[in-house]
Formats: structure tokens, sequence, C-alpha cells
């Protein structure tokens, strides 16, 4: 194995590792109360990318999979706000799968799973429509082109005409390059290995991600010139070109060869699709698989045309626990801690946080927000007040703080860190109580009685919850506790959510991330030793002489990806440190401050200022936790019409966010979108009024002549809508209808439905018994696809000539009065005797009869399609 191979494999354990160990307040490595357990969306052994066929002859067309145009047009499409996402039945497309999904649940977004079935049939009609106006989902996602090709041939046809008919896009989240299915040629593998899963030589990753101009729209909150590094165990994917003549547009580009693998397809028939071509694994940690984590966002927001139930944030809270006690010290010369009076803060420290606070927020990109909740002991202030409970002694930690409370948040950690697991309620309350009065005597401002952290999370020990702490917490106003998320039972049961405290449903448990930071370290020399006790393989056996597996710069970069992962989840969880990490070890630099820039610095070399990193206090977390929660529960759905009228019925009581939508009081804007905030009781509904439907004008010019035996319809092509805007048609509809002339048109008179302004009805004339009114409608070319009120009508009269006095044998043979004009026109001869003339009246269904011919005897013309009736006698004069 090459030595590179080496480094990064032991790395990527290593960053499990060091979630699982990554409590810092226990008083010992080994033998500790908290016991480390491993989170369970991380319990991973390998990372999974299918490799994927390649289409075959039977599943690629050679030209672009054009679905037929319909027969009818959707006109008022309502559309449900909910994501289809089609999957393997087998677990094959996991990773896959799990990267198309999980940012669905962080953000909230509705969606439903199908699996394919094995053979046969996996949809019918009724799963995507109800067969008249009303689709069940916005948007669809495939998880992989295998699972494509495994649908049958009625699957895929719903699936495109149902996108076509009601413009809902679709991501492929993984593909093979494919002309007729995506648009794309291949050009190679590309791949990773890895010596235990994937063993193999490595063909061009990694690489990096670079965004088109494109590209820089769908990912807006990127910086426009971001490089993304593609990379991750067992990564596999395919490099791609646009195929000759498809409609592509290349989103995301390779950017040392400037090849395609995520890019938008348009099919000709008005589909779009977006297609990724290389694998994603989204449990993976960071950076690998960076992408899995940073692209969703935008490519779920570009799926839904930036509208969708949910909402994301990016958090990040740090809490240094412990402040003014005194506490443990890792000692580097003996490789082992000083207890319980090995450190305690200098005021200097809260005077370098400060100073350093100030320039981070105003120098730092996305910082502007920041904010340190302090977890403080009351008793550790005692040794710097006179006679313990007296006026706080100038120059202290405490009077310090004093002086600087309003720069941070205050957070009961208990007044003595008790440990809480078996002592009584008056105990308790002792703990909480004490504190609180402290925080009134100190004057500290931005302190909550709402919320808790305890000694150790004494008293929440899984299986042995001591009931007393719950007891009086509540009784004294705490409805906010912190818990271990490196418990599986305290960790988040869905993403932003907590724990109903087991015998005070009324507590929220709000899971806190450990990290390896640890406790009792307080500059990078202590730290680095503790790691490489831990992790470097003998030397905790002999550490004067093993050298060092880890240098600090490499234990920060492991600890911050692995808290990168969970800012770029969109984690409201707060992250625990200890006041041993805020010791001003050189120059104004701190473990955690250390820590912090480079979290904030990894996750700004990705994202541009619009998406600020949020620091909330435990009270506000415990708000975001329950909101999500309710929202979670409120049973709702969204139906979306053009112009965005969005209706939402709930179920139960919440608060809806709305992402792209900029409606009634409370409303932000993140990530260059605002989201609505809005407020819903239970079965409640809500009308967001959107625009204005946009409505073809009328036609007015409908003409009509006769060619033969066909009539020829012919007007002018739409361009305004009802309000002169401009306005194209997308269509437009003729219907006729016999012996009815100021008919109603119903769909049983369409007669057919054309995109050209002009239409011939073929053998339109010539029944005397069926004389038709035509109407033309237009149908709008915008997503109302609204149709116009009818045209002008125009008809056409067949006439049953009367013997009467005709003699002439060829006038006598004619059928109809067209055939008479024509006989006459080119007869000039003729001799007619006009006996009378007539309207017809379409209300009374009767000829009126003029009084006065207006047409002299021998000079007229007869025009074709008025509803008038002429008698008349004629003879041959010539021919006599
Ligand atoms: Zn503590």
């Amino acid at each position: 194995m090459s030595r590179l191979a080496v480094g990064s494999i032991v790395v990527f354990f290593l960053t499990f590792l060091g979630i699982f160990l990554g409590s810092s307040e226990v008083a010992g490595y080994a033998g500790s109360d908290i016991l480390p357990t491993p989170q369970p969306q991380y319990n991973v052994d390998r990372p999974y990318v299918p490799h994927l066929q390649p289409p075959n002859a039977n599943n690629e067309l050679m030209v672009a999979d054009v679905v037929p145009a319909s027969a009818a047009i959707i006109t008022n499409p309502v559309l449900d706000m909910k994501i289809l996402v089609i999957r393997s039945n087998g677990t094959s497309d996991e990773g896959i799968y799990d990267t198309a999904t999980i940012f669905l649940d962080i953000l909230g977004v509705p969606y439903d799973t199908l699996e394919t079935i094995a053979s046969g049939d996996t949809l019918k009609e009724s799963d995507l429509s109800d067969g008249v106006n009303h689709g069940r989902y916005y948007a669809v996602f495939i998880t992989t082109s295998n699972v494509w090709y495994a649908l049958s041939a009625n699957d895929k046809t719903l699936l495109q005409t149902y996108e076509r008919d009601y413009a809902v896009r679709q991501v492929t989240w993984y593909a093979y390059p494919s002309a007729g299915d995506y648009g794309l040629d291949f050009t190679r593998v590309v791949a990773a290995n890895n010596e235990t899963w994937c063993p193999g030589t490595p063909q061009g990753v990694p690489f990096n991600a670079s965004l088109t101009t494109t590209g820089q729209s769908v990912f807006h909150y990127l910086h426009s010139n971001v490089l993304i590094p593609m990379d991750g165990g067992c990564l596999y994917g395919y490099m791609a070109t646009p195929a000759a003549g498809a409609d592509v547009t290349t989103i995301i580009n390779n950017d040392s060869s400037g090849e395609t693998f995520l890019a938008v397809f348009r099919p000709g028939d008005g589909r779009e699709q977006m297609v990724m071509t290389v694998g994603s694994y989204y449990p993976s940690i960071p950076p690998g698989y960076i992408h899995a984590r940073i692209l969703p966002y935008g490519i779920i927001n570009w799926a839904t045309k930036g509208l969708f139930l949910g909402e994301h944030h990016a958090y990040f809270t740090p809490q240094p626990d412990d402040v003014f006690s005194w506490g443990d010290l890792w000692n580097v010369e003996t490789h082992d801690y000083i207890l319980d009076t090995g450190y305690r803060n200098e005021p200097s420290d809260l005077v370098n946080l400060v100073d350093w606070m100030t320039a981070f927020k105003t120098n730092v990109p996305n910082a502007a927000r920041f904010r340190i909740e302090m977890p403080f002991n009351g008793d550790g202030t005692e040794q710097d007040r006179v006679n313990d409970t007296g006026p706080v002694i100038a120059n202290t930690l405490t009077a310090k703080a004093v002086e600087l409370e309003g720069s941070f948040t205050w957070l009961n950690h208990t007044y003595t860190h008790r440990d809480l697991n078996h002592v009584t309620e008056n105990i308790v309350s002792d703990e909480i109580y004490k504190n609180t009065q402290l925080a009134a005597f100190l004057g500290l401002t931005d302190y909550a009685i709402s919320t808790l952290l305890t000694g150790d999370y004494s008293g929440l020990n899984v299986g042995a919850v001591n009931p007393n702490v719950a007891n009086a917490a509540y009784a004294l106003g705490v409805r906010f506790m912190e818990a271990n998320a490196s418990v599986p039972e305290y960790n988040n049961p869905t993403p932003n959510t907590g724990i109903h405290h087991p015998n005070q449903p009324d507590i929220l448990l709000l899971p806190r991330y450990a990290n390896n930071v640890y406790y009792a370290t307080t500059n990078p020399e202590e730290e680095t030793d503790l790691y490489n006790m831990l992790y470097c393989p003998g030397y905790a056996a002999n550490p004067n002489t093993t050298p060092l597996c880890f240098d600090y710069a490499t234990i920060m970069d492991a600890i911050t990806n692995q808290a990168l992962g969970f800012l770029l989840d969109y984690s409201v969880n707060a992250t625990m440190f200890h006041m041993n990490n805020f010791d001003e070890y050189s120059d104004g630099r701190t473990l955690m401050t250390d820590y912090i820039e480079e979290l904030y610095g990894k996750y700004n070399a990705f994202y541009n200022n619009s998406s600020p990193i949020l620091s909330l206090r435990t009270q506000e977390i415990g708000q975001v936790m329950l909101a999500r929660e309710a929202y979670n529960a409120s049973g709702v759905t969204g139906q979306l019409t053009c112009g965005n009228v969005i209706t939402l019925t709930t179920t139960n009581a919440a608060t809806i966010p709305v992402t792209g939508v900029n409606y009634g009081s409370n409303v932000e804007t993140y990530a260059n979108q605002p989201i609505s905030y809005l407020a819903m009781s239970n079965a409640d509904t809500l009308v967001i009024p959107g625009e204005t439907p946009s409505i073809p004008a009328g036609i007015t010019d409908l003409s009509i002549t006769r060619s033969g035996g066909d009539v020829l319809l012919s007007w002018s092509p739409t361009s305004q809508d009802t309000d002169n805007n401009p306005l194209t048609a997308l269509a437009y509809r003729v219907y006729a209808r016999a012996n009815d002339p100021y008919f109603t048109p119903t769909p049983d008179d369409l007669l057919s439905e054309v995109t050209s302004n002009s239409f011939t009805h073929v053998g339109g004339t010539g029944d005397v018994d069926n004389n038709y009114t035509y109407v033309i409608t237009a149908i709008g070319d915008n997503c109302w696809k609204r149709e116009s009120v009818i045209s002008n009508r125009m008809g056409e009269f067949d006439y049953r000539l009367q013997g009467g006095t005709v003699s002439d044998s060829v006038l006598g043979s004619l059928a109809k009065a067209a055939d008479l004009k024509d006989y006459i026109s080119s007869n000039t001869n003729v001799a007619v005797t006009i006996k009378s003339l007539a309207k017809w009246n379409p209300v009374a269904k009767l000829y009126t009869y003029y009084s006065t011919l207006l047409i002299p005897n021998g000079v007229f013309s007869l025009r074709l399609g008025k509803t008038d009736q002429l008698s008349i006698s004629a003879t041959q004069v010539a021919r006599r």
C-alpha cells in the first residue's frame, strides 16, 4: 500500500471514532460514566456507490425520447407540493437514495417513495394524477438510471406524459450517460480506489467540480467560482459531453477536463430533466462525498422551481461548559489528568474571547450572528467574592464576567455541578435555583430560567433517569434541557427535533454535539498528546518515545470535518466545549476559537455570504425543535397553481414554513430566498394569493371561406392577454356544432386543437341537414394554459334548391346553393328572377322575410356563409 493510501484510510476511520468518543466532560477517558456510542446515522461500514449499466439497444432510443403530442391540453393544472421518489426495490441504490432524500427530511419537504416492482408495471395513472387537472407531485426524483431502465414501457410513458403535461421537472441523481435518455454521451469512467472495499487503480479521482454560468444560478448560495472536491471512498461515476443536437445545458463540469457531469436535458417536448453522472454517498463524513451535502439543496430548489414547504438555516452554537469553575487539566509530562484543581480561566481569557469574537463577527463572512452561550457553575464565583457570598472582588474572573456579560448568553449548568443521578428533588431545586439567584445577583442579562444543562448530563442516564430532576426543574420553569447527542436515545429522533423528557413531557431534551477538543485541554500540545494517547497505536503504552501519529493541524482538520457535516446538515444542535478550551494559549489564540475559525473557513470556502451561520440561545434551539415537531405532525399539504397561488391545509396546528414565498407578517430572507412562516390552526386552510391569471384575449376576426366541399377557417394569431400584455397561444381550439348557431361550446363540440391560426374542416359543406357554426378559442402559452372566451361566430349553410320554374337541365341538376352561385358566376347570361329574400332568425328558428328586395332583378351576388335565404327563378337566356 502506498503511503498516501495508508494515511487516507486511517483518517477515514478516525473520523468515525472521533464521533463515538466525543464526550468531553468525563473524568478520564477510560471507564467514563458516559459511554461512547456511535450515532446511528454514522454506523456504516462502507460507502456503496453502484456501478451503472450502460443503456442497451432496447432501452436507448437513437433520437431524443420525445413523447408524442397530447390530444388535450390540461388547463388550470393544480399540483401537490410533494415529490415522488422512485427507487429500486433492493438496496442497490441505498447511498444514492440517502443523498436524494436526506435533505428532503432535513428541509421538511413532503415526499413519497415508490419502489420499483420486479416485473410488470410499477405505476398507474392514478398514482400521478386525477386524470383531469390535478397532479399529485410537482417534481420527480429517480435514484439511478438502472431504476429508470427497470421500469416498464408503460411506466416510462406515464411518467413522461405526466411530466410534460404538468410541466413537472425530473432529477436522476446518478445516471449512466445516454444520448437518448439524458442528452449526454459517455466519455470515460472516473473511480476512486480503496484497498479494502474497491481495490483497483484510481481513474481521474479526485477532481474538482466547477459551476457553469447556469450552474451559478442553480447553486446561487455557493461562490460563483467555487471548486468542490469530488472524492470519497469508492467514489465512482461517468464523465460525459452533451450529445450532438441534444438540447442540454451543462450545470457542473469537471474543472480540469471540462467534461459534464451535472446537466439539464430538454428532450424537446417541454420536459426538463436534471441528471448527475457521478455517484453520491451522503452518510460519509466530509471531505469525502462533500458534494452529497453541498449540492442537494440546489437540486431540490431547481426541481421545485424554488418553492417548497420547509426551510433551512446553517447553525453553530458553541457552549464551553463549567465557566467560573476549577476543573481537570491534561498533563503532558505525566500523560495523565490533574484532577479537580488543574485549571481555571483567567480574567484575560474572557477579554481575549470578547476581542476575538468582535473581530471574528466583523471580518469573517457569515459570522455576524455568531454568539457563545456560557454554561456556568455559580459556586466557582465564591472565591471571587468577599466571604464567598459578599460583593464581587475587583479584577477577578467574576468581576470580568460581570463587565463583559452582555457579550454572551448565560446557561444554567447548576450551582455546584453536582451529580444529580441519585439526589432528592430538594437538592436538584437548590442546584438550579441558587444558580438563577446568582445570575440575578451578577446581573447576567441574557439568562433564561427555561433552560438547564446538568453536570455531566446527570439525572438523564438512559434506563435510570432520576425523576427528581425533571420534577424540580419543571417546578422552577425549566422547559428545555441539554442532552448528549452521542447517546442514541438522546440523538435527534428526526432532523432538528428533540426528545420529550420521559418523566415530564413538557420538558424537551435538546441533543447537543460532543467533539474531540478534550475538556481538559487548554493548548495544542495538550490536545495533541491526549488525542494520540487515544488514537495513535503504541503511543499510550510509551508516549515519551513513540512518535506522534497526528499533529495539531491534522487533529483539528479531522474534528472540524465532523462539525462541518453537522453544519452542512443544517443541524440546530449546540456544540459542547469546556472552559479550558478558551484559555488564551498564545497570542489571542484558544483551542475553541481555532476550531471555530477553521469550521467557518471550511463553510465559507463553498458558501457565499447569503447564508449566515446562526448561533441560537438554548431556549431558541428549543423553540426551533418544538416548531419543527409541530410542523412534522401538522399533516400539512400544499397545492400549487400557476402564478404561485398556494393552498395550504393542516390537520394539526403548526407554523408552516414556506420557502420561496413572501406572504404574511413573518417573513425572512435567507440564502437569497424569502421564507414565510404561516401560523395555522387545527383543520385549517390558507390560500396564499399569487399572480392574476393571464388569459388570452378572445379572437375577433375569425373568417370563413369555402373550397370545394371544405370549410376554411382562419384568424389572426393571438398576441395579447386580456390585459393587453404580450401572450402567444400554445394552441387554438376549433369548436363546431350543427344547426345551433349560438351554441356554447362543450368538449363534445371540439373539432380540433391546432397550433396554426387556420383550420380546414374537410367536407364541412354540402349537408343541407347539418349547417355548422364555428367558434375558436386560444389556449395561453403559459403555465395556466387558460382558454380565451370564444371568437366571433362563422357558419356555413347548405341550401336545398327548390325546383320551381327552373327548366334548364343543368340548373335543375344543381344540388346546393353553392353550386348555383358557381354556376351563375360562370354563366353571365343566366336570367334570374328573385322571388323572396329572408334572413334566418336563430331564436325563433324560422326565416324572416324582407318586404323589400334590396337586390335588383338580374344583378345580385350570393354570399355563402350568411344566414340568408334567397328564392329565385332562373332561366338561361342565352341558350334560348
Ligand atoms: Zn460541566
